[in-house]
């Protein structure tokens, strides 16, 4: 019967692996985004090579989506650098000039010495990267659906209606293309509301946005499934980036604004420095599809069935929202971004 279950089990990955790989070359566009050159796509990294061989064992590294159980036995939960968190919707050449600030480790190391215009490109490029994955993991979710269910998703086309993916896709690319313009506009700025450099190895790393839902008292600031309200304005990035054993974090909004968004911020400023970075953590596990762990923490943080519940409850499916409300309630689960592991017992 074991052996049956294995085969079964063998088979599944290969199915779900093949889907995967023509999903994920039917959500390429045939040009580059930025440029419009029918040329071939960059694979492009989300977080990049130079932070991700911070958190790698052996080369490799995992997905946090390994933090639901049974995933590995679907999924490939482990990847290795090179091909790690890529997505594919610019040319090689945009790739290199749009992101060339940001991607330098001293950009990164010596941020605060750095002057305030040249500090704001290095945000804005960070920024402009989470809106590209953020609109290549959409575009690739309604692949794969559209191959589970091709009748419904040729009857959204065939009627004409716009998928709240679509609408969601076309306000990050309207953000995109305000965010490339705003590297020279002198109006625009962004309010650094975290900027540490943590004297350790997280063992984590993510590039992403967020949209908090509620706020740190359990008020509903929007509705997520109002896609007609553009909700961008309310979207906070966060970045974790270990580097040269120690951790570049960034939590950050767009300065103008600031007062649409005033209360949770009011209640994050509020909160001591060991609270903010605690909120953060669990920020990334209520919010974020996809962060990034090393192999040997997952198996750590594996173990804490609590906080799994909470990864596995507040991911995409229907009713999420409520779990977003969770984030009220951050102090009861355990913060793995603290330096819990002076002796890197984690690293072998
Ligand atoms: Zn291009």
């Amino acid at each position: 019967m074991c052996t049956y279950r294995r085969k079964e089990k063998i088979e599944l990955r290969k199915q779900v692996s093949e889907m995967t790989h023509i999903a994920e070359k039917a959500a390429r566009p045939p040009f580059c985004l930025f440029c419009g050159k029918k040329t071939s796509l960059c694979n492009s990294h989300i977080v990049p090579k130079f932070i991700l061989k911070n958190i790698d064992e052996k080369g490799m590294v995992c997905y946090s989506s390994a933090l639901v159980k049974d995933f590995d036995d679907i999924f490939d939960s482990k990847k290795g650098i090179n091909n790690a968190f890529t997505f594919h919707l610019i040319c090689r050449e945009c790739d290199k000039k749009l992101f060339a600030h940001y991607e330098d480790p001293r950009s990164i190391l010596e941020f605060e010495k750095l002057d305030e215009d040249a500090r704001k490109v290095i945000l804005i490029e960070m920024a402009m990267k989470t809106h590209l994955a953020h609109i290549f993991r959409k575009v690739f979710s309604y692949s794969i659906f559209s191959r589970l269910y091709p009748q419904e998703a040729q009857g959204f086309r065939g009627a004409g209606i716009r998928t709240g993916q679509e609408i969601d896709n076309e306000e990050h690319m309207q953000y995109l293309s305000e965010l490339l313009q705003a590297k020279d506009d002198p109006g625009f700025d962004f309010e650094l509301l975290y900027d540490k450099m943590l004297d350790y190895d997280v063992g984590i790393a993510t590039q992403t946005i967020i949209a908090y839902v509620y706020d740190l008292k359990g008020n509903m600031l929007f509705s997520p499934f109002d896609h007609e309200r553009a909700a961008l304005f309310k979207y906070f990035y966060l970045m974790i980036l270990p580097i040269n054993g120690k951790t570049r974090i960034f939590f950050y909004i767009e300065k103008e604004n600031l007062p649409k968004v005033k209360n949770i911020i009011e209640q994050f400023n509020a909160l001591t420095e060991e609270e903010k970075l605690h909120f953060l953590f669990i920020s990334l596990i209520v919010y974020d599809e996809q962060f990034y762990i090393n192999p040997v923490l997952l198996k750590t943080i594996k173990k804490d069935k609590k906080l799994c519940k909470l990864f596995v409850q507040a991911d995409a499916s229907s009713g999420s929202e409520k779990n977003c409300r969770k984030i009220k309630n951050f102090r009861k689960y355990n913060n793995y971004l603290r330096n819990q592991n002076p002796q890197r017992q984690y690293y072998n």
